[in-house]
């Protein structure tokens, strides 16, 4: 097991550095121009997958880091950049994960090369699991997946929504019900190959934020996919289900699902993707009360102006550390006693939101327009409460966690 660490080590400061000035040079530069557009920006994804950044092999290298920071660390950077841009570069990364998840060997080595494409052909994948009647609610999803023995193929039908790159994408993993007696333990996730008929972008959103990344609405009609497109396997699923059965029959029985603990482990990247949005704001604001002059002083003269930049910086280094906390956690197998995962979200996330507002407050009537970036910041830090599951979400599953109520 790692030590637990403060200190990044010469590896991970390397990195560190270098994602950051990527997203200085590359990705800060362009977000104005990408939120107006509400466009995937394609040019820097190839940026990224040229420099190495938009690959399986980056991530992995991340996420197999021994001490939990290598993930963390680079969210934060990316997200520093701009939050719209990174999560059209990282976005992939969710339905990679399905996929390394609960993929077999052959369909991990067949499906997520395709997800990224090569740097001169770029792609992006989507993981499509939420419904217009299924957000929070994941057990209410009504995407139905029918296996047809003859063919041995499966057949989906269903409509997705607010997917990442959902239609744009070359490949999609979709989650769908096998089982509808089971709730959420009767799902089952599918690739859908690129160009297979029946699949098809529904609604693209407008949205109030991270508008360079692309969410949209998901149609499956009549979509058939091969066997070998059933993550994990028939095998496994239907000895899964098997399982899930003879539970139901015992009646009641609360289980620790292991879709949860997944969520505990991938929360913290989440947080660490609004430390990285909350310290660029703060960041400005610094900048801005110590040089914007009014009474004939700078503004940070003032402690109404110095002690929210304090608390500022307060609540984003704590949030660092829950998110460091958790994902050291995660990576070292510690069980999440206390929902640690869905802490560290919760509070980065908030604090996202906080602090981006007190930057627009500090940098007064220009920290409201376009021509400063807290704004955009402000807009983007909205996202963070919302997916990966609400901060009611959060405090819904850390209460039930630490009470070992089934609280509502
Ligand atoms: C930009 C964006 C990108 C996304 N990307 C993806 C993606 O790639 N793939 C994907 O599958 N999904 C994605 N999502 C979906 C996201 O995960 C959901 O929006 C989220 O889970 C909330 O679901 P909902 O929007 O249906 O809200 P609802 O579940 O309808 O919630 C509405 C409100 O009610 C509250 N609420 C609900 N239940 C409870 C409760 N029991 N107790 C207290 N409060 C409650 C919620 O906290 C929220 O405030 C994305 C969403 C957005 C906006």
């Amino acid at each position: 097991m790692a030590e637990f660490t403060m200190e990044l080590n010469e590896e991970q400061r390397e990195v560190r550095d270098w994602l950051h000035g990527f997203a200085a040079d590359v990705i800060r530069p362009a977000a104005a121009e990408w939120d107006e557009r509400e466009e995937t920006p394609w040019p820097v994804i190839q940026e990224a997958a040229k420099v190495g950044i938009y690959s399986l092999d980056f991530y992995a290298q991340q996420y197999f880091d021994p001490t939990g920071l290598g993930i963390p660390m680079a969210m934060e950077e990316l997200f520093w950049g701009d939050a719209g841009i990174a999560l059209s570069i990282v976005g992939t990364g969710l339905a990679a994960v399905g996929v390394l998840a609960n993929g077999t060997e052959e369909q991990i080595g067949t499906w997520i090369p395709q997800m990224y494409g090569d740097q001169n052909d770029v792609k992006v994948a989507a993981f499509c699991s939420s419904e217009p009647d299924a957000g929070s609610d994941v057990a209410s999803m009504r995407t139905r997946a029918v296996y047809d023995e003859a063919k041995d193929e499966w057949v989906i039908n269903g409509t997705k929504t607010w997917a990442t790159n959902g239609g744009i994408a070359n490949v999609h993993v979709v989650v769908a019900v096998v089982d509808p007696e089971l709730g959420s333990k009767g799902h089952a996730s599918f690739i859908v190959p690129p160009g297979t008929p029946g699949l098809s972008q529904g609604q693209k959103f407008k949205k109030h934020g991270i508008r360079a990344s692309h969410t949209a609405e998901v149609i499956l009609d009549n979509v058939r996919v091969p066997g070998s497109c059933l993550l994990g396997g028939k095998e496994k699923l239907d000895e899964r289900l098997a399982r899930a059965r003879e539970k139901a029959k015992k009646g009641g029985e609360r289980v620790k699902n292991a879709a949860m603990a997944t969520f505990e482990a991938s929360r913290p990247a989440v947080g660490a993707m609004a430390v990285g949005t909350a310290r660029a704001a703060y960041e400005v604001a610094l900048d801005y009360a110590t040089t914007r002059e009014q009474f004939g002083r700078p503004i940070i003269d003032n402690q109404g102006v110095a002690f929210q930049l304090a608390d500022m910086r307060t609540q984003i280094d704590a949030a660092r550390l829950l998110v460091w906390r958790a994902s050291w956690m995660a990576v070292n197998g510690k069980p999440f006693t206390a929902a640690e995962g869905s802490m560290s979200k919760l509070f980065a996330s908030e604090t996202a939101k906080k602090v981006t507002a007190q930057a627009i407050q500090i940098l007064g009537g220009n920290g409201y327009t376009r021509e400063y970036p807290v704004e955009r910041m402000h807009r983007d830090a909205a996202i963070y409460t919302i997916f990966e599951g609400t901060s009611e979400i959060q405090r819904l599953v850390i209460a039930r966690t630490l009470s070992g109520m089934p609280i509502r």
